[in-house]
């Protein structure tokens, strides 16, 4: 479990590149949405990988990993504040959304729904103690009603393969390559992989950089076993924050 999230967005800031905004909440929600994002990303490569069998989108299974990653891995605090900010991101997205068709025809569910599966997971991980986060978040009674079935769905298919993968001599991990240390972006990432390459053994390498790639995205390249976070994808994070304030 780790301390606090918070501490991630203190680091120094670089001479080129993204650089995180001085404003603490904007800073947290690019973070967040880093970390939930970069969570989806390593659902792909673990598909990838490790040659799962996938009985449904792609897309939904990474977004599953990703909530499941965030309830496990974080205090409830941070859990909490990366579930807000990542929902937000969704809540955002939608609200600007022109393109329909695109969107409809889209790989990855609609934010308006990827946004209300987030919710429904993490408040499903432990309803007792999230009820005022669902309530506030606006997930309707009659989704919530199936909530912790849903969670309990999500993790027992991701934690089955998770608990199989102990680190040992054979094991490789992610590493981070082509990338400025310095990268606000990368320091957060450095510490999620150090974090999860002590948890985790993939029978490959898998390896990931920060860097421009012309969109506000991340990606997952199979024919590398690389992800990939576009330095463009931290800058629209704070775009929109600042559009929404
Ligand atoms: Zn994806």
């Amino acid at each position: 479990m780790r301390a606090t999230i918070l501490a991630l967005t203190l680091a120094a800031t670089p001479a080129f590149g993204f650089d995180m905004p001085e404003d603490e909440d904007a800073a947290q929600f690019v973070t967040s949405n880093v970390v939930s994002t970069f969570y989806h990303e390593l659902g792909h490569a673990l598909i990838d990988v490790l040659e799962l069998p996938v009985l449904g989108k792609e897309e939904d299974a990474a977004d599953a990993l990703s909530a499941v990653l965030t309830h496990y891995i974080w205090d409830e605090e941070s859990a909490t504040r990366i579930t807000y900010d990542t929902a937000l991101a969704y809540a955002l997205y939608a609200s600007d959304l022109e393109d329909w068709d695109g969107a409809f025809s889209d790989t990855h569910s609609l934010d308006q729904q990827r946004y209300y599966t987030l919710v429904c997971l993490f408040y499903g991980a432990d309803p007792e103690a999230r009820q005022e986060v669902a309530a506030d978040l606006e997930l309707p009674a009659a989704r919530a009603e199936g909530c912790a079935e849903e969670f309990v769905q999500a993790d027992e298919s991701w934690s089955a393969l998770l608990d199989g993968l102990e680190p040992g001599p054979d094991t490789y991990g992610l590493t981070l390559v082509n990338t400025d240390e310095d990268d606000p972006v990368a320091q957060i990432l450095i510490e999620e992989i150090d974090s999860l390459n002590e948890t985790y053994g993939l029978p490959q390498e898998v390896t990931v950089s920060v860097e421009p790639c012309g969109e506000a995205n991340a990606f997952y390249i199979p024919d590398d076993d690389h992800i990939i976070m576009c330095s463009e994808y931290a800058e629209d994070m704070a775009r929109i924050w600042v559009e929404a304030e």
